[in-house]
């Protein structure tokens, strides 16, 4: 199949938020960059011919584009994004993907599910439509990776597997087990394949259709 080849484009470095030693926010000129929440970018630093694949982190109303990186140590490309400073320049290309919020969907209750970074689409969900109605629950192995978890106010709910101090000690799948959720219910899972496989599987044991059930593996 033939497939258009996307333009990439140099944008400058506006701001890095180091969230924690291993994850930050990177903050570049938006350029006219066209996406729609929960799509996500091609990234990689300006003359180095690696990229990957980042959601974006930022709403589609705001004038930058962000991204939340994990810095994997063994890894090529997000070492050098967390390493980044202010004027250095990134190309980027996209926007690609398929895990947006369709009209229909924006006024129902949404739950909203993830592991680590994959918090990112769900940043870029509730700053782009304000009104939303959803929990977002997030899994993470540390409570300080709760990434900027003020701004969900009361819809975030943090399951942390190594520590004491989140809403719930334990990952988001035995979490998940204890709730009862509703066949209606849209729901969104992103982050790594074991947790979206698994929560998968109870959604649809508990009556939820797969076509409500829209999914974003990372790794
Ligand atoms: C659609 C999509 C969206 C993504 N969005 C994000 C995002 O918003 N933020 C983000 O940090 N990453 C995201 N990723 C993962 C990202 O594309 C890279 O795989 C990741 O940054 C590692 O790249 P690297 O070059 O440093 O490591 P590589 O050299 O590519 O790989 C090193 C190893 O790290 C593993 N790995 C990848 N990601 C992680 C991780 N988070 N934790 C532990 N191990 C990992 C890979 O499986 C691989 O075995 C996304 C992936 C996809 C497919």
């Amino acid at each position: 199949m033939l497939t258009t080849k996307k333009k990439r484009t140099a944008c400058k470095v506006l701001e890095i938020r180091n969230l924690t030693e291993s994850t930050a926010v990177v903050r570049f000129e938006r350029q006219g960059f066209e996406f729609e929440p929960g799509q996500y970018a091609r990234v990689g630093v300006e003359g180095d011919p690696e990229i990957r694949d980042y959601s974006i982190y930022s709403g589609s109303n705001q004038d930058y584009v962000e991204v939340l990186v994990r810095r994997v140590e063994d890894g090529l490309v997000s070492k050098q994004l967390c390493d980044l400073a202010v004027g250095d320049e990134v190309s980027v290309g996209g926007p690609y993907g398929h895990f947006k919020l369709i009209e229909e969907v924006r006024d129902k209750p949404l739950l909203l599910i993830a592991t680590g970074t994959g918090i990112s689409p769900y940043r870029s969900f509730t700053e782009s439509y304000p009104d939303l109605n959803y929990q977002l629950i997030h899994g993470t192995a540390l409570l300080e990776e709760n990434y900027e978890a003020e701004f969900y106010g009361e819809n975030y709910f943090h399951c942390v597997s190594r520590e004491e101090g989140g809403d719930y000690k334990g990952r988001v799948t035995e979490y998940l087990k204890t709730l009862e959720i509703a066949p209606d219910t849209n729901a969104f899972l992103c982050g790594n394949c074991d947790m979206i496989y698994e929560a998968f599987d109870m959604l649809q044991d508990q009556g939820v259709p797969t076509a409500r059930i829209h999914t974003e593996v990372y790794f």
